[in-house]
């Protein structure tokens, strides 16, 4: 008996991204293009996030600049807000290890990018795409879903 992929929420969201990624960009160029561009929005966004955070709080190598909150000055923060400044600087910790990753990523990247295929080679990567994640609307493959399940909950719309 094969096993069932699991169904839960989170795998279905995650099926359906996938499919939907290999329908839209069914090419090796495509997908090419579409892997450089994740990783680039990535790094820009969490790259600038990182740089606010870091003209807020500081790099983590000093003191933070003081508050320009007048009035709010010289008051050491409660426990509450000893806490959320822990909570912050484990944070840019965290995204200077994925800016740092992301790097390294990048470079490992650009020699798969370095790659062109003939039509022949993109053709058949067209062709395996419509395999793996055909078009769920599709009309032939709901008539062929119902075909299969024999679903008799569809409500009979012939009236
Ligand atoms: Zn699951």
């Amino acid at each position: 008996m094969p096993e069932e992929p699991c169904q839960c929420p989170d795998c279905q969201r995650f099926y359906r991204e996938h499919d939907r990624l290999i329908r839209e960009n069914p090419t090796l160029r495509q997908q090419q293009e579409l892997n450089w561009a994740a990783l680039q929005s990535f790094r820009t966004l969490a790259g600038r996030v990182l740089e606010e955070l870091q003209k807020i709080h500081g790099d983590g190598d000093g003191p933070a600049p003081a508050a320009a909150t007048p009035g709010a000055s010289a008051v050491a923060g409660g426990p509450n807000e000893a806490a959320d400044q822990d909570a912050i600087q484990q944070a840019m910790g965290d995204l200077e290890n994925i800016n740092a990753h992301l790097f390294s990523i990048e470079a490992l990247m650009e020699r798969i990018f370095d790659v062109r295929v003939p039509e022949e080679v993109e053709q058949k990567f067209r062709e395996l795409a419509g395999e793996l994640a055909p078009d769920p609307l599709n009309a032939d493959r709901l008539r062929l879903n119902r075909l299969l399940h024999q679903t008799p909950d569809l409500p009979d719309h012939r009236g």
